[in-house]
């Protein structure tokens, strides 16, 4: 898959309203969200007046510059991180998408994936309507654009109620933040506030995928977007409008389980929280008998201390990550087995020599990880390797913005569970139940989720999942 033919992107909004040094916050906030897409990012902020804008391929740090932040200098701003397959057309894809339209300067930021995007979006074409982008989202800005209401909050609600699927966005005008999630509320959105900065009639409001961003730029986290709501954010203060009423509770499950950061709170509640619950869930289900738990860094820490607390058996770190494995590195010319997993992950075989291993990872979803990392782990000299899974299988692709690839390359969807574990080579291999992993992320508390990935039952209309590929979509 090349990138003009991707529609599912992994991301991180940011926004920001009444900071005399918003594009500063901005980087901040999306310096946090890093982990959410390290393919591209912008920022786009507002003096009072105009909008300013810059967005590039890499990571925010590199992006963002001294140099480049200093003509960003504005009191509004909205930023966005982004994940999607390398491609020469992906900058073009980078947001946020700014516009100038009939309604005045605006730019949008959006985390999720739209499900009738490309129906709207050859509608649009068929009236005339010329699209810059590959990206589902600009088809919000052309149905903004289109509207027949007058202000851009009512064109905002009124385009929002015209599309399906997951979205989380931040908007910007010169004078107002927006900021809305779809009535299912499949993606987060958490709202924060600083205390009124000097020379600053308001006080700070802010909006980001995760908390974690707020911790670093010192907002206190005050609730979710809800389901269905648009916060305006202008001179007139804070205003909650709902264009259209909730609807069953689907937020993804992923978020808990994989995506979100460990620090940070999601859907109201603490992702290190279920993923200590998941591991412990994990190890009631899926006893082991074994010497050590060991994680694969980072994403299987928590579930793997969970794991541990629950069983009583020791966590060790027996595998050290690289945190510096950058995008371009020199393979030796002699092919190394495995280099790819080796450049970021070693074992330590003074841990494992002679142990029976419970290894944890939060995922399975080709294999082709897990394939390389009990073969490492043995090679360390462990005698067994019992992989734990604190999920179900993956077996259906997502639509509302994760990055799960097509069925067919999903191992759990065409092998079965003893299969796999063949394939893997480990001695045994269990996976957390859907109702476990439900439980431990409180299904029905706070919130209740899509389970999609691990059921095929989608709360939208896919009509038929596989018709429904990134190439049959968007290559025309
Ligand atoms: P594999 O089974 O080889 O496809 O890789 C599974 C690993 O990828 C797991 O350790 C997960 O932590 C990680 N993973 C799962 N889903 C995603 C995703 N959507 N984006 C990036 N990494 C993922």
């Amino acid at each position: 898959m090349t990138a003009t033919d991707k529609f599912r992107d992994e991301c991180g909004v940011f926004a920001i309203f009444a900071h005399p040094e918003a594009e500063k916050l901005a980087y901040l906030g999306l310096h946090a969200l890093q982990h959410r897409g390290q393919e591209s990012a912008g920022i786009v902020t507002s003096d009072g007046m105009s909008l300013h804008a810059h967005k590039a391929m890499g990571l925010v740090a590199d992006i963002f510059t001294e140099e480049v932040l200093a003509p960003l200098h504005g009191t509004l701003a909205i930023g966005h991180t982004r994940y999607s397959t390398a491609g020469d057309s992906a900058l073009l894809n980078a947001q946020p998408i700014l516009v100038q339209s009939n309604k005045g300067m605006m730019a949008v930021a959006h985390n999720g994936n739209l499900v009738n995007a490309q129906d709207i979006r050859h509608r649009l074409e068929a009236m005339g309507s010329i699209f810059q982008t590959n990206s589902d989202t600009e088809v919000i800005v052309h149905l903004i654009a289109l509207s027949r209401e007058h202000t851009l909050p009512e064109a905002m609600a009124d385009s929002l109620r015209r599309v399906e699927g997951a979205f989380s966005l931040v908007m910007i005008s010169p004078d107002r933040i927006f900021a809305a999630r779809d009535p299912r509320g499949f993606r987060p959105l958490a709202m924060g506030r600083i205390p009124a900065q000097p020379g600053m009639k308001h006080d700070t409001i802010v909006f980001a995928s995760e908390t974690c961003a707020f911790d670093l730029i010192g907002a206190t986290y005050e609730r979710d977007v809800k389901p269905g709501e648009l916060v305006v954010v202008g001179p007139e203060g804070v205003t909650s409008h709902f264009y259209a009423p909730a609807q069953e509770q689907s937020s993804c499950i992923f978020e808990h389980v994989y995506f979100s950061r460990p620090d940070s709170f999601v859907f109201g509640r603490s992702v290190d929280k279920s993923r200590e619950m998941l591991g412990r869930q994990l190890a009631r289900e899926a006893p082991a008998e074994a010497d050590i738990v060991v994680p694969v860094p980072d994403s299987g820490v928590s579930a793997a201390m969970g794991y541990a607390g629950e069983s009583g058996i020791p966590f060790r770190f027996g595998l050290i990550r690289n945190h510096y494995v950058g995008r371009t590195f020199i393979e030796p010319s002699q092919s190394v087995r495995d280099f790819g997993v080796k450049l970021k992950l070693n074992p330590i075989r003074s841990l494992l020599e002679g142990k029976r291993v419970v290894l944890i990872d939060d995922s399975i979803v080709r294999g082709t990880t897990s394939r390389k990392i009990v073969r490492m782990i043995r090679s360390a000299g462990a005698k067994e390797v019992h992989m734990r899974v604190s999920c179900p299988p993956t077996i259906s692709p997502c639509y509302y913005g994760v990055d799960t690839p097509s069925k067919s390359q999903l191992i759990a969807a065409n092998k079965s569970v003893e299969e796999i574990r063949e394939y893997i080579g480990a001695d045994s291999l269990v996976y957390l139940s859907l109702e476990g992993m439900k439980k431990a992320c409180g299904d029905g508390e706070k919130t209740t989720y899509c389970t999609a990935c691990y059921t095929g039952k989608y709360p939208t209309d896919i009509v038929d999942v596989e018709e429904i590929q990134p190439a049959a979509v968007i290559k025309r």
